[in-house]
């Protein structure tokens, strides 16, 4: 067990680069067992946290990928059947719970409200997690922490997340960067050179402007890291940007076409 392992030094974890305040608010939520909601848009950053923070931390890091069939048992467990018998086996959330590890849960509006309701004796301070299957009731160990995250735009104005919910878990705000801060993160992990990256910065920017065309999200730090890497593959700017970053953002041809003027405009 590495419970007791120092605080790992930042040249050896996976990259993150600060925004705000946002490592030592998770620190302090860590050190005193409070579970944690990210928001935030698609694509700025999110899940790079949580790997840098559980590597910071020493902890092992159990994501999910929430989906609308995710159930209960799809967290915590079910009995399967091998060798002519049956035998128990740990879903993520209480291999977590085992384990003193961080689970996080992506997209967790996206679940079935019964997986949802599995998190909450876990996310006030009786931090238990009763598993009905197996007659088991597990005590979160002090490491053990619960992240969710979710992004409350356009598409989950109608779902969202109940209040009740929300108000289990200390919450913060993710954005996309700012134009500077972008372009070094789009140069670092595309490998290309601050000139290339920050032009792509800027053509975001110009894209996250556009209010009149109806876009469900705005082009993310990951499309721009995409159009980086084609790029420096040798595929010209402009087709480039088409593919990264127009295309995925809208469906509809127009759309994409104003989309390419915007940017070629900058080109
Ligand atoms: P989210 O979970 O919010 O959808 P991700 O964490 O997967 O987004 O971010 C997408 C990609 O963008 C990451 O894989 C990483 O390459 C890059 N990225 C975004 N923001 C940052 C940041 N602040 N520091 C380092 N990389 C970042």
């Amino acid at each position: 067990m590495s419970n007791t392992s120092p605080l790992k030094h930042s040249d050896s974890l996976s990259y993150y680069q600060q925004q705000n305040n946002e490592v030592a608010l998770f620190e302090s939520a860590w050190n005193n067992q409070l579970p944690v909601l990210l928001k935030g848009p698609t694509g700025c950053g999110k899940t790079r946290f949580v790997q840098h923070m559980a590597e910071k931390l020493g902890r092992k890091l159990y994501t999910v990928a929430c989906h609308e069939d995710l159930t209960a048992s799809d967290l915590i467990g079910r009995h399967l059947i091998g060798d002519g018998e049956t035998y128990w086996q740990d879903g993520p959330l209480t291999r977590a719970v085992r384990e003193g590890a961080i689970c996080y849960l992506d997209e967790v509006v996206e679940a079935r409200k019964d997986s949802i309701v599995v998190m909450h004796p876990l996310t006030d301070d009786r931090r238990i997690l009763p598993i009905d299957r197996t007659g088991e009731l597990l005590h979160a160990p002090p490491e053990f922490m619960l992240v969710v995250s979710y992004n409350p735009g356009y598409q989950n104005l109608l779902k969202g997340m109940k209040p009740s919910t929300k108000q289990r878990f200390m919450s913060m705000s993710f954005d996309y960067p700012d134009k500077d801060m972008e372009a070094q993160i789009v140069a670092k992990e595309a490998g290309v050179d601050l000139e290339l990256a920050k032009l792509l910065a800027r053509l975001a920017s110009h894209i996250r402007q556009l209010k009149d065309h109806d876009l469900e999200e705005s082009a993310s730090t990951r499309l721009l890291i995409y159009a980086a890497t084609l790029i420096k593959s040798g595929i010209p700017v402009s087709e480039a940007c088409r593919a990264a970053i127009a295309e995925p953002l809208s469906d509809d041809i127009e759309v994409v076409e104003a989309l390419m003027q915007v940017m070629n405009a900058q080109l």
